[in-house]
């Protein structure tokens, strides 16, 4: 059974004895080992963090479940959030758990409609914004310095603490940290707690190195690349458009301090990575989620060396959140056949090369 971060993780949580202790089922997401794309990549020691697999199948489980009982300590009444869908589904289901209320604020027809069905489904009370991202941050940060309700988007510390417990896993999987850690950047909170995680085991003499981190916005939405707020940013990857990061600076630390990089990938190089990490690892990742995976192969590309290095992709939720994105971008391989046995040899048959198709007809 899963006992959950803020039980596995206590001591290094913002956890007193007020502080309500419970868990939806979130943190220890499989660390997997790449078959075939790390070997074609000429880094033998590649691993892909499944964080699709918390509750309701994105790493924001994470920091929500410090965040709610961080809440439910102040005694909230109820939460509130902009959200570009994931954070929504995650408020949604731990108030849900927990008997409070969510104020969810949802850029209108911008979030994908996996993640509109769970805030809908775990009953938060949606306020469709007309703007964008940025704009729904801006008001819920005014909106709740105001009234007693508590602010969960990430610039709601809570959030990154709970966030940074994906390092400690990995490097308590893998016996230290990974050499390179590559990862989607939207508003920034997840990189930045990633590399406090890394930097509070080092400091506590559970890892031997550091990471470098290797954070991948989109290029439509690259406010960190460029150096500049994006007023209207643009991808197909909803989970990172996001123009004005709320976490801008502590990116830039994590960046610079482990030796890294951001950088931008572009939306044909996310859907390329998307496809190939379904199609040749078994593994659905969100589009936002496959920017790791488009910013590695974009690395090696441009000359990175990672012969002997240990990798980790951070994937960072489920490709169910955005089932349009898989239907309208993936080729299928389908075809129509009678309800016969002889419709469906032939099909087979038509699929083999002709020596197998001679062995098969032989034998
Ligand atoms: C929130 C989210 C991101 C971006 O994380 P930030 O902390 O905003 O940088 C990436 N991928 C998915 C699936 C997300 O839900």
């Amino acid at each position: 059974m899963g006992i959950g971060v803020l039980e596995r993780y206590r001591d290094l949580l913002p956890v007193n004895e007020e502080t309500p202790v419970f868990s939806m089922g979130e943190g220890d997401t499989p660390l997997v080992r790449s078959r075939r794309l790390g070997p074609e990549l000429g880094c033998a020691d590649l691993f892909f963090k499944l964080e699709g697999c918390n509750p309701t199948g994105s790493f924001k489980d994470r920091g929500m479940v410090v965040a709610i009982a961080k809440a439910m300590e102040a005694n909230s009444v109820g939460v509130m959030c902009a959200s570009t869908g994931n954070t929504s589904a995650s408020a949604a289901a731990y108030c849900a758990y927990c008997g409070l209320t969510a104020w969810v604020l949802i850029p209108k027809g911008e979030v994908a409609l996996g993640k509109l069905a769970q805030a809908m489904a775990y009953g938060a009370r949606i306020l469709l914004v007309d703007g964008n991202f940025d704009a729904a941050l801006a008001l819920v940060r005014e909106f709740t310095a105001n009234n007693p309700i508590t602010l969960v988007n990430s610039v709601n510390p809570h959030r990154i603490e709970g966030q940074k417990t994906a390092a400690f896993e990995i490097a308590d999987d893998l016996g230290d940290a990974p050499d390179y850690l590559f990862i989607p950047v939207g508003n920034a909170g997840n990189i930045t707690a990633y590399w406090r995680g890394f930097v509070e085991y080092h400091q506590l003499g559970r890892t031997e190195t550091l990471p470098r981190m290797m954070g991948f916005q989109a290029e439509g939405a690259a406010p960190i690349v460029r150096g500049a707020p994006v007023a209207n940013p643009q991808t197909i990857a909803s989970a990172i458009r996001i123009g004005n990061p709320a976490s801008w600076k502590p990116a830039e630390r994590a960046r610079d301090q482990s030796g890294g990089v951001i950088d931008a990938v572009s939306d044909d190089e996310i859907l390329e990575a998307y496809r190939l990490l379904a199609s040749r690892e078994g593994i659905f990742g969100e589009p936002a989620s496959a920017a790791s995976v488009a910013g590695l192969i974009k690395m090696r590309r441009n000359g990175l060396d990672l012969r002997g290095k240990r990798a980790v992709c951070i994937i960072t939720g489920s490709g169910l959140k955005d089932p349009d994105m898989a239907v309208s971008s993936t080729q299928a391989d389908t075809v129509e056949v009678k309800p016969n046995l002889e419709a469906i040899e032939s099909v087979i048959l038509e699929s083999l090369t002709p020596a197998a198709r001679n062995d098969w007809l032989g034998g």
